[in-house]
């Protein structure tokens, strides 16, 4: 027998209400908002741990036959929850298949033993080993390798696993007292194992819903909502990063404007719609004709831009005629059948320490020059100083 460290009476009440706490913060924070998925039931899983440490906390003072079954259930019913509520976090389509059968089973043997009165130390070793597996669960959600998880996933991860190593630990010694630790000592990690998951997992959670928010947010601030390209302000400084890159590198930068040439006949003919359905595959070509490090970006209703890294007058000509083709080439299907667009574009390659302002009125020049000229066409830009 060990020394006792933790007065672990004391602890759980403290873990107790911190769990409740949490559940409280959680309801608050979703009260009037839209919430993110999952964290309904994460507040109930908060809810349902911290009862079951007060109900642990209450067992000495009280006489309930069944309590240890039903406080065994209930850990596997709040564990569960937590574990559905990471799965629908992170967008799992079929974890219903297998969390649903794996607690329920788990549910009716807890239950099962608790009433036909099994020893305290088979069922709590039961609960544990259940309780082990399913925040390894969690742990490998967060973990598992070839995800791509930010920081805090992992740190929220690894208090998981800690949790779930020393449950398992617990549930080992509650079955052989010859452990070489001892059981007090196991019993204590566990609770502050708890302790850490209480206080990682609780603003965790809260931090992943904020850090997937913030996700959305900028996504929703740079991409313009039709097309999916970078709307104009992402446009223009991906194209000033693209500047500053290519004056350190000293190498060429090209810069274009287009437009799509008698846009307006597309919605007066067609309806507003099928313009809408007329940018978009004007983007998808766009996308499509462009090298990787070249973006093409919606500077608003039907003007585009697109930034060509390295790209010379001849490579920037080049590839806008690409593109020009690529247009011709692409069918809008319409109430009036199949309808083919045009456009026109204005071409210049940036001179050194030139803004982008002033190259983006010399391309925007150089359209209107494309547009005065027939349209359907590609116009190179005239230098800097022979327009000044
Ligand atoms: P030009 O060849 O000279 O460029 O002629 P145009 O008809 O394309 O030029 P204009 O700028 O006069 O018309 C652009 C039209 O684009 C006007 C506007 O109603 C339409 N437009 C702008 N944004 C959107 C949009 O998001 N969806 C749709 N369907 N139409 C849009
Ligand atoms: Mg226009
Ligand atoms: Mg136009």
């Amino acid at each position: 027998m060990g020394t006792a460290v933790l007065d672990i009476h004391s602890f759980l009440l403290a873990l107790g209400v911190g769990n409740i706490a949490f559940a409280v913060l959680m309801a608050g924070y979703m009260h009037g908002a839209a919430p993110s998925p999952g964290l309904r039931l994460w507040m109930w899983a908060r809810f349902g741990m911290g009862v079951c440490q007060l109900l642990g906390w209450c067992r000495p003072y009280l006489d309930i036959p069944m309590l240890n079954g039903l406080e065994g259930a209930g850990w596997v019913l709040a564990v569960s929850l937590e574990v559905a509520a990471y799965c629908i976090f992170f967008g799992f389509e079929h974890w219903r298949r297998v969390l649903l059968p794996v607690s329920a089973l788990a549910l009716a043997i807890v239950l099962a033993a608790g009433s036909a009165g099994a020893p305290v130390a088979y069922l709590t070793a039961l609960v544990a080993a259940v309780v082990a597996l399913l925040a390894a669960a969690m742990a490998w959600i967060l973990l598992r390798p070839r995800r791509r998880a930010s920081l805090l996933q992992r740190i929220i991860g690894i208090s998981d696993a800690v949790f779930a190593a020393s449950v398992a630990l617990w549930a080992a010694s509650c079955l052989s007292s010859d452990l070489p630790l001892g059981q007090r000592a196991v019993q204590e990690f566990a609770y502050l194992a708890g302790y850490l998951l209480m206080i990682v997992n609780g603003f965790g959670f809260l931090l992943l819903c904020k850090e997937k928010d913030d996700a959305e947010m900028a996504r929703l601030a740079t991409v313009d909502s039709l097309t999916g390209l970078p709307n104009r302000h992402a446009f223009l400084e991906r194209a000033e990063h693209a500047r500053q890159a290519a004056l350190r590198l000293r190498q060429p930068l090209a810069l274009a404007m287009m437009d799509i040439d008698h846009f307006k006949q597309i919605n007066d003919r067609f309806g507003h719609a099928t313009g809408d359905e007329a940018l978009m595959v004007f983007a998808r070509t766009a996308r499509e004709t462009l090298r990787g490090h070249e973006t093409v970006g919606r500077l608003g209703g039907e003007e585009f831009a697109m930034v060509l890294p390295g790209a010379d007058l001849g490579g920037a000509l080049a590839a806008a005629e690409r593109l020009r083709h690529a247009v011709r080439e692409a069918v809008v299907i319409t109430s009036g059948g199949n309808y083919t667009m045009t456009v026109s574009i204005g071409v210049v390659v940036l001179d050194p320490n030139e803004t982008l302002g002033v190259a983006l009125a010399r391309a925007d020049h150089a359209l209107y020059a494309a547009k005065s000229g027939g349209r359907d066409r590609v116009e190179a830009g005239q230098p800097q100083q022979r327009r000044a």
